[in-house]
C-alpha cells in the first residue's frame, strides 16, 4: 500500500477506522442513533460558529452541492455561478438541470475572487436568487473568500450557496451569512468517503419550504429531514457505520488545538520550498492551505512525475483533469496527511522523481520545507 497524498481522499487515522469495526444499532429504529446524528451535527454548527442546523447525508460530496441546487431552484430562476475554477463553473449544471437559469460571473482561474469587483458587477446586476461559490476549488488550489463574499450577496439579498468540501476543516471558516454550506467527509476531516454534510440557514428553509413547485428530487431535497429530530425518522437508511467513523473524525477535530495553524504552517513551507526550488505554483493569489498545486516543468509529464513517486517511492500525489488534465501536479497536505513526515517523504520523492525526469532544481525540495518549518 502507498502512502495517499492526494487532496482527497485522504488517509484516514487508525482510530476512525476502528470505529467501523463494532456492531452498531438500528438507525431506522433505535432512537439513540436519532440522538447521536443529532448530537453529531450540532457539533458541525458548534465548529462553524453558527446556530443554523446540519445534516449528514448519505452520499460523497456533490451529493451536497446537488441537493443545494435542487433544493433551492425553481424553474426560471436566476441563479449567479461564480467561476473561477472548476468546481465552480460545475455549479452551472446543477443550476440547469433543476430548471434555473445560470448566469455566469466568469474570472481568472488563477486568482481569487476580487471582492471590490464583484461588488461593481452586482451594482449592475443583482436579480438573483442564490448564487454559487466555491471556497477551495481543489483542481488549481484557489482560496475564495466565502465569508466577504456571502456578506455582499446578502447586501442584495441573495443567498449563498457555498461548497467547502475541501477547504474546511483544513481553512478556518464560520458560516456566517452562508445559506447552504456543503463539506464532504474525504478531505480535510479524513474521515471515509461516502458522507456529505450540509448546514442550511433559517433563511434558505424559508424557501425550501415555500417554493411554488415541489423539489424534483427525493435524494437530493433537504427539506425531507424538516422534522426528523421531532419525529426520529430518517427520510433513507442512515449509513450508520460511515456516520460513526465521522463522528470519531470529527472528535479528533475538536481535540486537535492547533489543527488550523498546523495547515497553514506545512502549506507555507511547502508553498516556500516549490517556489525556491524554481517550480511555480499553478495560483497567482489566494493559496489553500489543504493542497499545493504547481505546474508541471516544460518537457515532462504529469504521468511520469505520478508513476515515479507511486511505483519507486510508494507515495500517490494527483494529477489535475478537465481544462487542467496534464498541467499540474497536487500535493493534498490537508487532514491527516498535514503532518512533518510525510510531507517531507512527499517532497523527497518529488525531488528525486523530477530530477530522474531531468528536471534541475535550484534546491532540494524535502530539505528546504524542513528548514522552512522548523
Ligand atoms: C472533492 C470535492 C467535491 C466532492 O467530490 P466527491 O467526489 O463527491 O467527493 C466537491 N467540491 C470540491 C471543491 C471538491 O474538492
Amino acid at each position: 500500500m502507498y502512502k495517499v497524498m492526494t487532496p482527497g481522499p485522504t488517509q484516514v487515522k487508525e482510530n476512525v477506522r476502528m470505529s467501523m469495526v463494532f456492531e452498531r444499532e438500528n438507525p431506522d429504529i433505535d432512537e439513540s442513533f436519532c440522538e447521536f446524528y443529532h448530537e453529531t451535527c450540532s457539533m458541525l454548527s458548534k465548529f462553524f460558529n453558527t446556530e443554523n442546523e446540519f445534516y449528514i447525508l448519505g452520499g460523497e460530496g456533490i451529493l451536497g452541492l446537488e441537493a443545494a441546487c435542487a433544493s433551492l431552484t425553481e424553474s426560471g430562476d436566476r441563479v449567479l455561478v461564480i467561476d473561477n475554477g472548476i468546481y465552480g463553473k460545475g455549479f452551472e449544471d446543477f443550476v440547469k438541470m433543476y430548471g434555473g437559469n445560470p448566469v455566469l460571473y466568469t474570472v481568472d482561474y488563477k486568482n481569487t475572487v476580487d471582492v471590490k469587483r464583484l461588488k461593481e458587477y452586482l451594482e449592475k446586476d443583482h436579480d438573483f436568487k442564490y448564487a454559487t461559490v466555491v471556497h477551495c476549488d481543489t483542481p488549481s488550489g484557489i482560496l475564495n473568500d466565502v465569508e466577504s463574499i456571502s456578506d455582499l450577496l446578502s447586501e442584495y439579498g441573495i443567498m449563498t450557496v457555498v461548497d467547502s468540501v475541501s477547504a474546511s476543516f483544513g481553512n478556518p471558516l464560520s458560516m456566517g451569512n452562508i445559506d447552504i454550506l456543503c463539506l464532504g467527509s474525504q478531505k480535510a476531516l479524513s474521515a471515509p468517503p461516502g458522507l456529505t454534510m450540509v448546514g442550511v440557514s433559517d433563511r434558505a428553509k424559508e424557501v425550501m419550504y415555500n417554493r411554488k413547485t415541489p423539489i424534483a428530487s427525493f435524494y437530493a431535497n433537504l427539506s425531507t429531514f424538516r422534522t426528523y429530530y421531532e419525529d426520529k425518522w430518517f427520510p433513507y437508511t442512515m449509513p450508520v457505520y460511515d456516520i460513526y467513523a465521522l463522528r470519531t473524525a470529527l472528535d479528533n477535530v475538536f481535540d486537535d488545538k492547533d489543527i488550523f495553524e498546523r495547515h497553514h504552517r506545512i502549506a507555507s513551507a511547502v508553498r516556500k520550498a516549490i517556489v525556491d526550488s524554481g517550480l511555480t505554483l499553478y495560483t497567482e493569489s489566494g493559496f489553500s492551505d489543504t493542497v499545493t498545486v504547481f505546474d508541471v516543468p516544460e518537457g515532462i509529464s504529469s504521468a511520469d512525475i505520478m508513476n515515479i513517486m507511486k511505483d519507486k517511492y510508494n507515495i500517490l500525489v494527483a494529477e489535475s483533469f478537465d481544462v487542467m488534465a496534464g498541467k499540474v501536479i497536487r500535493i493534498g497536505h490537508m487532514g491527516e496527511n498535514c503532518n512533518m513526515s510525510d510531507v517531507f517523504d512527499t517532497l523527497n520523492a518529488l525531488e528525486n522523481a523530477l530530477t530522474e525526469l531531468g528536471c534541475d532544481l535550484k534546491c532540494p525540495l524535502g530539505e528546504t520545507f524542513m528548514k522552512e518549518i522548523l
